[in-house]
């Protein structure tokens, strides 16, 4: 045994030694020395394929392609008895975590994945990557060696390849002949949208847990093959910054372990060491904590590793020199050093506790299966729901390998926390409901996604404090505190097979339930097929339909050339939505076909306005609903050339969080004209300011009432002088604020905009609300001050109380509707899609 060690030992020195000498650096496969300019990704993946093809220590695999095309791809590096050996591992780690069936066959090393650049404009990651992997295929570091006999390395040199490449030709492009360090230059200061997201402008950095994203879902597709024990993220912030490593600053999500802890305190120390040695500042446990479970260090931790956050002061702004306020110069070959150095920590520090992470990751599914920690033990989710909320959410679960099955126990009775009502109730178990068990290795996710009241050990957190997925799917959900027995049969998502019908049929008509029904309208659209639909529920030969329901009728579509039957069947398939057939308009109850309170539908042209002033996040979540999940042709228009009468071609403009103060003119005068505006957030301002709507007139009144109001109370309150205190200001200003609370909205069900979703919708609420409108529609509100889940201010909570979430006036010929916060919060609020899909088809 000793003999082959040594043997495999003094192999891979061998093989060291001469690749130094043969393997080109990065410098010279590039022609550039690293850190003297930014290199395009699709050079660093040839130097990746290079690197595989030379050395026998690396396996080179590409996992995807992005929305623009380019290669998504990943090195692993071991040595060559290790990535003999590959599926071995690979597969023991699958085997042990109980999340593929199989033999182990006794061995098991770490994983480290190193992945860097998920943020494009965060540009030293890529750099230091290639950095990284020339160190370990040539050895060039102390310990290299022995790492790699014990563990496989995976390196993911860019995540985000589409928001990194936006960045380098930009700042290419702009880039002064010799250095310039002066932060007014062109090069330290990009445009519009800020590179750092993909190119439906989205945050993958938020977009573990939800895959919403392409490049997201291929990653995890091929992280999930392999299961690291290690994660390590690699970003930058701001050009003033030092340096920041683990420990996380709290909150901790509670799902996390002793271990995880521990561990991060371990990778701490290690990486202190080594930029001790270097004279150079750093952070530990400020900033950036571990709570939202959808970024690299998070998720990957919910996942049985141990996930790391690094941040290298610098960023978009830092280029290739970059003068601080202190006067020095940050220089992008001392970005790529900080990285480095982090990176080979990382990769020390792990191999040092190689076989504590081994034994604490087997641990970790174990718990799972047998001892999950989650209250709750089963989850339900019912039958009855929408089924386009149902299949996504199937989706979700096996994104995230959570298992799911039909529930057992059909007839009985159970105790419950009733997420829909939000309380404690009893469930009867009906066939079809479905049964999420906490018994099982993914417990933590399941636990992550579907506890109601996450516990925070402070609220000073960096992003949202809930995301419970029953309020974000709109799914009638029960959480029961008993193992339910599971029923046999597998859980399918829906393939409807409507056939066409014969020349008699009078129409078609869609049940109204949801996103399925509104694809459907669009996907007809395509077809040039007319659709009505009902303003009032409507009984038809004894089956009853919501209001909202779509009716494809033969006599509005006499000039259609091709198979009407066909078509509108086809249409429902692909949309997976179940039609019914009538041979007659005349109803039973509610309103006949022809009657005017069952209109036709109008295709009409869809604007969102982009550029300077507008949230590029929520443009982007639009732009990406539009074209990936209605399947409706939408024109992003840069607000630069708005002035010009550009909005005539449009009947709708959709205005994303921002501020469009130099537009107002233009934009009321398209409503006055007739148009309909959709103003969403901050953008409401728009309208708040002026003072003929009924806006305006609501904001004043209640600003009248509390002028009244206050000076009732006035007191001198020294009680408040504490929190008050410099050290406390950060904690005071959340009074004013909400970081991502769930809110309960009570619904007008009787409005066009709010059919599908029921008498009552939840939102993740960032704003406040406005007061109620006298004149005009007030579809949703919030009566309640406390929020459903999540963090809200005292002071937050009380300008909530009784305020519009959704209204809706008449200006001139036209309509403005208000939306206080994003109804399609980062693409994972499914139920809003409702929501947004009613205002523009409707
Ligand atoms: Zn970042």
């Amino acid at each position: 045994m000793k003999k082959t060690l040594l043997a495999a030992f003094a192999f891979v020195m061998i093989i060291s030694t001469l690749q130094s000498q043969t393997i080109k650096s990065p410098g010279e496969f590039l022609g550039y020395e690293l850190g003297t300019q930014f290199t395009f990704q699709y050079k660093a993946i040839e130097y990746f394929k290079y690197i595989a093809g030379i050395s026998p220590l690396v396996q080179y695999r590409e996992y995807g392609k992005t929305y623009e095309g380019r290669t998504l791809a990943v090195c692993i590096v071991s040595t060559p008895e290790n990535l003999a050996k590959l599926e071995e591992y690979r597969k023991n780690n699958l085997i042990k975590a109980g999340l593929m069936k199989g033999e182990f066959t006794g061995r098991q090393i770490p994983f480290i994945w190193m992945a860097y650049n998920v943020h494009g404009n965060e540009a030293v990651g890529m750099e230091t990557a290639m950095k990284t992997l020339y160190t370990l295929v040539t050895g060039a570091y102390p310990g290299v060696s022995d790492y790699l006999k014990e563990c496989v390395v995976v390196i993911d040199p860019c995540q985000n390849p589409d928001g990194h490449d936006l960045y380098v030709e930009r700042y290419r492009s702009s880039m002064n002949l010799a250095e310039n360090p002066d932060k007014n230059a062109w090069e330290h200061n990009q445009g519009w949208p800020p590179a750092r997201t993909n190119h439906y402008m989205i945050d993958l950095n938020r977009d573990w847990v939800w895959q919403t994203q392409i490049e997201t879902q291929q990653r995890v597709a091929f992280y999930s093959q392999f299961m690291p024990q290690v994660h390590s993220d690699f970003h930058e912030m701001g050009p003033e910054s030092t340096y920041f490593f683990s420990p996380a600053a709290i909150p901790w999500n509670n799902v996390l372990t002793p271990w995880q802890h521990e561990f991060h305190k371990l990778m701490g120390k290690g990486n202190a060491e080594l930029f001790d040695k270097k004279f150079r500042l750093y952070f530990t446990r400020e900033s950036f904590d571990l709570f939202y479970p959808s970024y690299g260090d998070t998720w990957p931790s919910m996942n049985g590793a141990v996930g790391f956050t690094y941040e290298q002061g610098g960023g978009g702004p830092a280029g290739i020199a970059f003068q601080q306020e202190s006067s020095d110069t940050l220089t992008l070959k001392k970005r790529i050093e900080g990285h480095f150095t982090s990176s080979m920590a990382t990769i020390k520090v792990s191999y040092e506790n190689r076989e504590k992470l081994i034994s604490e990751y087997d641990k970790f599914f174990e718990d799972g299966n047998k001892n999950p920690q989650f209250r709750y033990k089963s989850i339900i989710i019912s039958g009855a729901n929408d089924r386009s909320n149902v299949d996504e959410l199937l989706q979700l679960l096996d994104r995230n390998q959570i298992q799911y099955c039909y529930a057992g126990n059909t007839g009985k009775k159970f105790k419950c926390f009733d997420y829909y009502n939000h309380k404690n109730g009893e469930v009867t178990i009906e066939k079809g409901d479905i049964l999420i068990s906490a018994y099982q290795p993914q417990s933590h996710l399941v636990q992550i996604l579907f506890e109601p009241e996450n516990k925070l050990n402070d609220s000073l957190s960096y992003d949202i404090t809930s995301w419970c997925v029953p309020y974000a799917y709109n799914l009638k959900a029960f959480a029961i505190s008993e193992k339910l027995a599971s029923d046999t049969g597998k859980v399918e998502k829906q393939k409807t097979d409507n056939k066409p019908g014969d020349k008699s049929i009078y129409a078609y008509i869609a049940d109204f339930t949801g996103f399925g029904e509104l694809k459907f309208v669009a996907a007809l659209y395509k077809k040039s097929i007319k659709i009505r639909y009902t303003l009032y529920p409507v009984t038809l030969e004894g089956k009853s339909y919501n209001r909202g329901s779509i009716i494809v009728a033969r006599g509005d579509n006499t000039n259609f050339s091709g198979d009407f039957d066909k078509t509108v069947t086809n249409a429902a398939n692909e949309c997976n939505i179940n039609l019914s057939e009538t041979n007659t308009g005349l109803v039973e109850s509610g309103k006949d076909f022809g009657s005017e309170y069952s209109p036709l539908l109008k295709k009409r042209a869809v604007a969102i306005l982009c550029g300077d002033g507008t949230s590029s996040l929520a443009a982007g979540a639009l732009w990406y609903f539009f074209e990936r999940e209605l399947n409706y042709p939408v024109t992003l228009i840069n607000s630069e050339i708005t002035k010009k009468p550009v909005l005539k071609n449009y009947e709708i403009l959709i205005l994303a969080s921002g501020n469009y103060s130099k537009l107002k003119d233009t934009i009321v005068d398209f409503v006055k004209k007739g148009g309909k505006v959709i103003a969403i957030e901050s953008a409401i301002s728009t309208f708040s300011g002026i003072k003929t709507t009924a806006l305006a007139k609501a904001i004043e009144m209640r600003m009248a009432e509390e002028k009244v109001a206050e000076k009732k109370t006035k007191s001198t309150d020294t009680s408040m002088l504490k929190k008050f205190q410099y050290e406390n200001e950060g904690r005071y200003k959340l009074s004013d604020k909400s970081e991502g609370s769930i809110y309960k909205v009570k619904l007008d069900d009787t409005h066009p905009y709010a059919f599908g979703l029921g008498k009552e919708w939840y939102v993740m609420k960032r704003s406040a609300g406005y007061p109620f409108l006298d004149k005009g529609s007030n579809i949703g509100y919030i009566l309640d001050k406390e929020p459903v889940t999540g963090f809200a201010g005292y002071k937050f909570k009380n300008k909530t109380e009784n305020t519009i979430v959704i209204g809706s006036e008449a200006i001139g010929e036209g309509q403005v509707i208000y939306i206080t916060d994003d109804p399609y919060f980062r693409n994972f609020w499914i139920s809003g899609r409702v929501l947004l899909g009613n205002m523009v088809l409707r």
